[in-house]
């Protein structure tokens, strides 16, 4: 097999084999101190496609990050085909000051393609997207739920892409859901220059669980595979296949106070099940939160103080729930058992619905 060019990146040549960090500077904060993206660049031994994986776009959802903590110890350019740029924290900004927005209150993942003139987030999307997104085939973007929220692990695609389902499948998390993507998101610019993408919600903001670390670092791992790109690992455990989804509901409190959680993330739930049951202080007038579809929760509350209209649960409309709930049960067993290491309405983010 041919052996590859050197990766130029940043002005440095990067040979066929090796890995390098880059840093990308962004700009100057208030204080003078200079901020950049840093960006891992794993350029294999032999040729193949280029993808990316980021994490901390929404600077406070940060399990993507500790998921490239750990393909950076584990994938090793002397036996990769192909390019991994890993991108620990694309929001540099609001991962220092536990926010999703940068310090203009913008959000990144709304501020694509950006320019160099623009806004700072509209400088660092033009950054992110010019000098890794452009230079890939594949992306997988890592993000959780918000703060006081979990979401069940899932691979979030653009609706009707059979090489996104095809991908998707290959990754393996529980929970694949399909809409329509937003204007200015990192996938609706990706998509338009034919960059696929991945974008894998798991877990909650400002929090590490091992589940979705695991979920995140095999699914990685399952794409390239699947790419050719690294070795079936034996490691890699076999999962199910996952539940597919293109509606989904929020389920909000009918009053404010106190939540006594009945289901999470992950159950099964008929339309009429009770979710939940919302008190005063006393425990005086608790009302019960029901189902109002078929389906399986993939986000929930952590926090037991609600006011009215708060959103609680997250449900993806899915028939035969149970089956497809034990299906998912099969699925994050297998992960956890691993040794450490069209009608479809967008998707409303986090910020939208709490
Ligand atoms: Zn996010």
């Amino acid at each position: 097999m041919n052996s590859p060019e050197p990766f130029i990146i940043a002005g440095e040549s990067i040979a066929p084999g090796t890995l390098r960090d880059v840093a990308f500077p962004i700009t100057t904060m208030a204080t003078g101190t200079a901020s950049s993206l840093a960006v891992r660049v794993l350029h294999g031994a032999k040729p193949g496609p280029a993808v990316f994986v980021s994490a901390a776009i929404h600077g406070d959802e940060i399990i993507g990050t500790a998921v490239i903590q750990r393909l950076a110890r584990t994938l090793d350019p002397a036996v990769l085909a192909g390019t991994v740029m890993l991108v620990p924290v694309a929001n540099i900004f609001g991962f220092i000051t536990h926010s999703r927005y940068l310090p203009d209150r913008r959000d990144l993942n709304r501020s694509f393609p950006g320019s160099a003139g623009g806004s700072l987030a509209g400088q660092l999307a033009h950054v992110f997207y010019r000098e890794v997104v452009a230079r890939c085939q594949l992306g997988i973007d890592i993000h959780s739920a918000a703060i006081h929220r979990y979401n069940l692990p899932q691979i979030r695609i653009a609706a009707g892409n059979r090489k996104l389902v095809e991908l998707a499948m290959a990754f393996g998390a529980p929970v694949i859901i399909e809409s329509p993507l937003r204007d200015g998101s990192l996938r609706d610019l990706a998509q338009k220059h034919g960059v696929d993408m991945l974008l894998m919600e798991a877990g909650e903001a400002l929090r590490f669980d091992r589940l979705s670390i695991e979920t995140g670092v095999e699914g990685v791992e399952r794409v390239l595979a699947h790419l050719g790109m690294i070795e079936a690992d034996d490691g890699l455990s076999a999962v199910g296949i996952p539940a597919r989804a293109n509606r989904s509901v929020w389920v909000r409190s009918p009053r404010g106070g106190v939540v006594q959680m009945v289901r999470e993330s992950g159950d099964p739930v008929r339309k009429g099940d009770v979710l939940a049951c919302v008190s005063g202080l006393f425990g005086e007038e608790p009302q019960e939160m029901i189902s109002p579809l078929d389906g399986i929760i993939i986000g929930h509350a952590t926090l037991p103080v609600v006011h009215q209209g708060d959103a609680l649960f997250h449900i993806a409309a899915i028939d035969h729930p149970e089956r497809v709930g034990a299906q998912i049960d099969t699925i994050t067993e297998a992960i956890l058992a691993s040794e450490p290491q069209g009608n479809a309405e967008r998707l409303l983010d986090e910020d939208e619905v709490v």
